[in-house]
C-alpha cells in the first residue's frame, strides 16, 4: 500500500452519507450498499421471531485413511421447494444440489461428496472433494504428510517425497451469506468441468491437487434469501466464537484439510472485490507468508475476470492495493478467510459484483436479475479457477510457506520484520506484529474454564494438563491446571483468541466490523499469562476438558453462585425439576440438602460447582421467571441457551394483542417502541410495568425506558461504530455483584442523572481493545449499567453494554441473567 492510495472506497462513502463522525446511531439504510455490518448496530430495529431450534454437531473428521478416493455417498434428496429464492435468479435451488452431486459422483470417479454437518434448521451441508482417484494406501500417505507438516514442519521440509507427492489442498467456501448466491453456482460449474474434462492437463492437475468445496455454507439463507442462517446469525462473523453449526462445520473442514489457499465467495460490491485486505492487519498473522501469495493470487483472479470480457468485470478492487486503511481490514478472526489464515491457508474474500439481493430482488425485471446472476456466476467460476491454477503453479512455495508458518510456531520465533516494498505497496501502515507470550495458564476453576479449554481444542489449539503441582511467574498451581504452551504450530490462533487485543482507535478512521474480542477477558474463565518463563512441569495432552462439576459431601444445604451462563442453566433446570430454590443474594441461590440428587445431576450436566451453605443461610423462594423478549436473534439464542424460554414480542405483536398478563419481566433491545404502541399494546405493557420488571439493552432499550418513564436516566450514545472490550468497575448489587472487570460494547451508551443505582461504571480508560472514536475516555467513570425501582411500580435494569453480543462474551451472560431474576422478583 502506498501514498497513491487515496481516501476512497468506504471511507469516502461514509463521509458522503454522513456516517463517519456522526454521533447518532446509524440506520442501516444510511450505509453504502456494499458495507454489510452483519448483526451490528442495526440489529436494534427488528425483534427476532425465530422459534427454538436444536443444535447439531459437525460430522466432518480428518480422514482416517481407511479408504482412498473417491469416497462417494448417495446424498439425501430434498423435496422440490418452489419457494426457494434461487429459482427466480436462474440459479440452482438448494433441493437441486444433491441430485446434481449424486449425478456427478455417478459420472466421475474424480468427485466425492459427503455431509459435514447441518444448518441451524437441520439441512445437510455438503463437502465435495475433486481429485484423481487414490488407493487407500495413497490416501493414508497424504494424511501422514498433512500431519507431518503441522506436527514436525522441520522434518516435513526435509522430506523430498512429501514435497514431490503431497497433493495441493485448495478449499472453496460458497454462499456463507445466503443471499449472495452465485458462489455456489460458480463452484458447481468448476466441479463439473474438472469432473468431465478429458484433457491431460486437467488429469495432471487433479493428480497433484485436492479441490475441496463447501457448496453452500448457508442452505437456510440460500432458500430464504437472507444473509443470516436459520438462527439469525451472520456465520461470517462467528469464526472466533463458533456458536453456529455452519461455522463449526467449516472450522472442522479447514482444520482437517489444511488448505494452502482458500476463497470465501460473497457479493455484491458493484466492482468485483478480491482480498488481500487493508490494514489494520491481524497482528498474529505471519503476514509475510500470507501477503507473498495473497497479492499475486488476487492479481491472477483479477486478470481472470478481465478475460471474461463483461463490461462490469473490466477490473477488480483489491483493497490492499486500492483502498485506504480501515476500509476493508482483516483485523478480527471472525471472518472465514481470516480464520483460515491462522489455520495455514492464504485466505481471500471474493465479492462478486452485481447486486441481485434485497431491494433489487423484488424491483428488477427477472431478465435483468438473471443477466446479473449469469455474470456473477462467471466471476465466481473464474476466480475459483484462477485460484486453483495459482495454487498449482506455486504449490512448492505455498507448501514451504505453510511449513514455515507452523515451524515458527513450534520454534517460538518472534514475528518477522517485514521490509517496505516486500510486495508492491507494502509500507509502514501494513506493519503489524505482536510479542507472543510463552504460555497461558488456565486454572481448573469450573464450567467457564472447561468451556474455554474445549473451545481451544476444537479450534486445533494444543492444550495440556499438568500432572503435578507447579509454580510459574511466582504463582502456585495445582495438579490438573491447563496450559497453553505457545510453542505450537497454531500459536497465532491461540494468541488471537487469548490475548487482550489492542486499542486501534487512533490508527484508522473506521473499521469494517468488530475490533475487539477476547476469550480470556470475556469468556469468564480466569487465565494467567507467562510472558517469558516456560512452564516446568510434566503435562499430558488434553482431548477434552475434564468434568468440572462439584457437589460437596455432607448433609448441608448447597449454595450455587450465578457466575456463568452454565450456573444459570443449572438453576433454571433445578426450577424446572421443582426444587425449592431460595435466593440469598442477587448472585447466590440456596438449594436444600434434600435436593442433593438434582444438584448432582446439574453439576454433572453443566459442570457447575456447589458449595456447602452456612447453617444460618436463608433466602426468599425463587420461581422460574416468565420472560417476554423483544430482542435481536443473538440475544434470543443466548436467553434460550441459559434455559429461559422467552416469549417473543414486538411492537407489532403487542399492537395485535399479545398477552403479557403472566409475564414477570420484559426484555427490550430490538423492535419494541413504547411510542409506537397502540391503545391495545400500551394497555398490556402498562399493566406489566405496574407490577413487573424490564431489562433493556442499547438505544432501543434506552428509548423504551425514556418513553415509558421508568428510571430517571438520560442515555448518551457514543459513535455508533465504537466497539470492543472495555474495563469496568462493578459497583452495584445485582449486575455488579461478582461480575468480571471487563465487558463488551458495540454502539456503547452511558447513563446520566440521579435516582438509580449504578451497577457498573466504565473505568477511567475504558477501551482495552477495539475502536472507539473520538476516544473512549468520553465515557470514563460513567454509568454503563443501572438498576432501580421504576416510577411505574416495578424494577428495571438498563444495559449500555452488549453482554450477549453474537453469543460471544460468555462471561457476561450470568450478570444479565441476574438482572432478569431481580427484575422479575
Ligand atoms: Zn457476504
Amino acid at each position: 500500500m502506498d501514498l497513491k492510495r487515496t481516501f476512497t472506497g468506504f471511507a469516502a462513502a461514509l463521509l458522503m452519507t454522513g456516517l463517519l463522525g456522526n454521533p447518532a446511531p446509524a440506520a442501516p439504510d444510511d450505509s453504502p450498499s456494499t458495507r454489510d455490518f452483519g448483526n451490528g448496530p442495526e440489529r436494534n430495529s427488528v425483534a427476532a421471531e425465530i422459534p427454538p431450534i436444536g443444535q447439531s454437531a459437525s460430522t466432518f473428521k480428518i480422514a482416517t485413511g481407511t479408504t482412498g478416493y473417491p469416497r462417494q455417498n448417495v446424498l439425501r434428496v430434498y423435496p422440490e421447494n418452489p419457494a426457494d429464492k434461487s429459482i427466480k435468479l436462474g440459479l440452482v435451488p438448494y433441493h437441486g444440489i444433491a441430485p446434481k452431486l449424486n449425478a456427478l459422483q455417478q459420472a466421475s470417479n474424480r468427485v466425492s461428496a459427503e455431509v459435514i454437518g447441518h444448518s441451524a434448521l437441520g439441512r445437510d451441508l455438503y463437502l465435495v472433494t475433486v481429485t484423481a482417484p487414490e488407493t487407500a494406501a495413497q490416501a493414508r500417505k497424504q494424511d501422514r504428510w498433512r500431519a507431518l507438516i503441522e506436527d514436525d514442519p522441520r522434518q516435513a521440509n526435509r522430506d523430498a517425497a512429501l514435497k514431490l507427492g503431497y497433493k495441493t489442498p485448495v478449499w472453496i467456501n460458497a454462499n456463507i451469506h445466503g443471499d449472495e448466491w452465485e458462489g455456489t453456482d460458480g463452484a458447481l460449474r468448476v466441479i463439473e468441468r474438472l469432473a468431465g474434462a478429458t484433457d491431460p492437463a486437467t488429469a495432471a492437475l487433479l493428480a497433484r491437487t485436492r479441490v475441496y468445496v463447501t457448496v453452500t455454507n448457508n442452505p437456510d439463507g440460500r432458500i430464504a434469501g437472507t444473509r443470516v442462517n436459520g438462527a439469525g446469525f451472520d456465520i461470517n462473523r462467528d469464526h472466533a466464537t463458533g456458536s453456529q453449526p455452519e461455522s463449526r462445520a467449516v472450522r472442522d473442514v479447514v482444520i482437517g484439510t489444511q488448505p494452502f489457499v482458500m476463497l470465501d465467495e460473497h457479493g455484491y460490491t458493484g466492482t468485483t472485490l478480491i482480498e488481500p485486505a487493508t490494514p489494520p492487519h491481524g497482528q498474529n498473522y505471519e503476514y509475510d507468508l500470507y501477503i507473498k501469495h495473497a497479492l499475486p493470487n488476487a492479481l491472477g483472479m483479477e486478470a481472470a475476470i478481465q478475460r471474461l470480457g463483461h463490461p462490469e468485470t473490466a477490473r477488480a478492487d483489491i483493497p490492499f492495493r486500492d483502498y485506504a486503511p480501515g476500509d476493508w481490514d482483516d483485523w478480527p478472526p471472525i471472518f472465514t478467510p481470516m480464520y483460515g489464515i491462522y489455520q495455514g491457508a492464504v485466505g481471500h474474500t471474493v465479492e462478486i459484483p452485481l447486486q441481485v439481493n434485497r431491494g433489487v430482488y423484488d424491483s428488477l425485471p427477472v431478465e435483468e436479475l438473471r443477466r446479473r446472476s449469469a455474470v456473477n456466476t462467471d466471476v465466481a467460476s473464474a476466480t475459483i479457477t484462477a485460484a486453483i491454477s495459482y495454487a498449482d503453479v506455486h504449490r512448492r512455495s505455498l507448501l514451504e510457506g505453510q511449513i514455515e508458518q507452523f515451524r515458527r510456531g513450534w520454534a517460538g520465533e518472534p514475528s518477522p520484520e517485514i521490509p517496505d516494498g516486500f510486495v508492491e505497496g507494502f509500507g509502514p501502515e501494513d506493519r503489524y506484529s505482536t510479542t507472543f507470550p510463552r504460555a497461558y495458564v488456565i486454572p481448573d476453576s469450573g464450567p467457564a474454564a472447561a468451556r474455554l479449554v474445549d473451545h481451544l481444542i476444537a479450534n486445533d489449539v494444543r492444550v495440556t494438563r499438568a500432572t503435578h503441582a507447579f509454580t510459574l511467574t511466582g504463582r502456585s498451581y495445582p495438579r490438573g491446571t491447563y496450559l497453553v504452551d505457545m510453542r505450537q504450530p497454531k500459536r497465532g490462533l491461540a494468541n488471537v483468541l487469548l490475548e487482550a487485543g489492542r486499542d486501534i482507535s487512533q490508527l484508522v478512521p473506521q473499521m469494517y466490523d468488530i475490533s475487539g474480542w477476547s476469550h480470556r477477558l470475556l469468556w469468564g474463565a480466569p487465565v494467567d499469562i507467562s510472558r517469558a518463563a516456560a512452564p516446568r512441569v510434566s503435562t499430558r495432552p488434553v482431548v477434552a476438558a475434564g468434568p468440572a462439576g462439584h457437589v460437596p459431601s455432607g448433609g448441608r444445604d448447597l449454595l450455587l453462585t450465578l457466575r456463568d451462563g452454565s450456573d444459570v442453566r443449572a438453576l433454571n433446570t433445578l426450577l424446572d425439576l421443582g426444587v425449592a430454590v431460595r435466593q440469598t443474594t442477587a448472585a447466590t441461590v440456596l438449594v436444600p440438602a434434600a435436593a442433593r440428587d438434582a444438584a448432582s445431576l446439574v453439576a454433572d450436566r453443566f459442570g457447575v460447582r456447589f458449595t456447602a451453605a452456612p447453617r444460618s443461610a436463608t433466602g426468599t423462594p425463587l420461581t422460574r421467571p416468565t420472560i417476554a423478549a423483544a430482542v435481536s436473534a443473538d440475544e434470543l439464542f443466548v436467553l434460550r441457551d441459559m434455559g429461559f424460554q422467552p416469549r417473543v414480542v414486538s411492537t407489532a405483536r403487542l399492537n395485535a394483542g399479545a398477552d403479557l398478563s403472566d409475564v414477570d419481566t420484559l426484555v427490550v433491545s430490538s423492535g419494541l417502541s413504547y411510542a409506537g404502541l397502540n391503545a391495545t399494546g400500551r394497555a398490556e405493557v402498562d399493566e406489566l410495568l405496574a407490577r413487573g420488571g424490564v431489562v433493556t439493552r442499547g438505544s432501543t432499550g434506552a428509548a423504551f425506558n425514556a418513553a415509558a418513564g421508568l428510571l430517571p436516566a438520560t442515555a448518551v450514545a457514543a459513535r455508533s461504530d465504537a466497539n470492543g472490550v472495555v474495563a469496568v468497575d462493578n459497583t452495584g448489587p445485582v449486575v455488579g455483584a461478582g461480575s468480571p472487570p471487563h465487558s463488551f460494547v458495540y454502539s456503547p451508551l452511558w447513563f446520566t442523572g440521579t435516582g438509580f443505582t449504578v451497577e457498573q461504571r466504565y473505568a477511567s480508560t475504558p477501551l482495552v481493545a477495539g475502536h472507539w472514536l473520538p476516544s473512549s475516555t468520553e465515557a470514563a467513570g460513567r454509568a454503563a449499567v443501572i438498576s432501580g425501582p421504576t416510577a411505574r411500580g416495578g424494577r428495571a435494569v438498563l444495559f449500555g453494554t452488549e453482554p450477549l453480543f453474537r453469543a460471544h462474551p460468555k462471561g457476561l451472560y450470568a450478570p444479565f441473567a441476574r438482572a432478569l431474576y431481580w427484575t422479575a422478583g
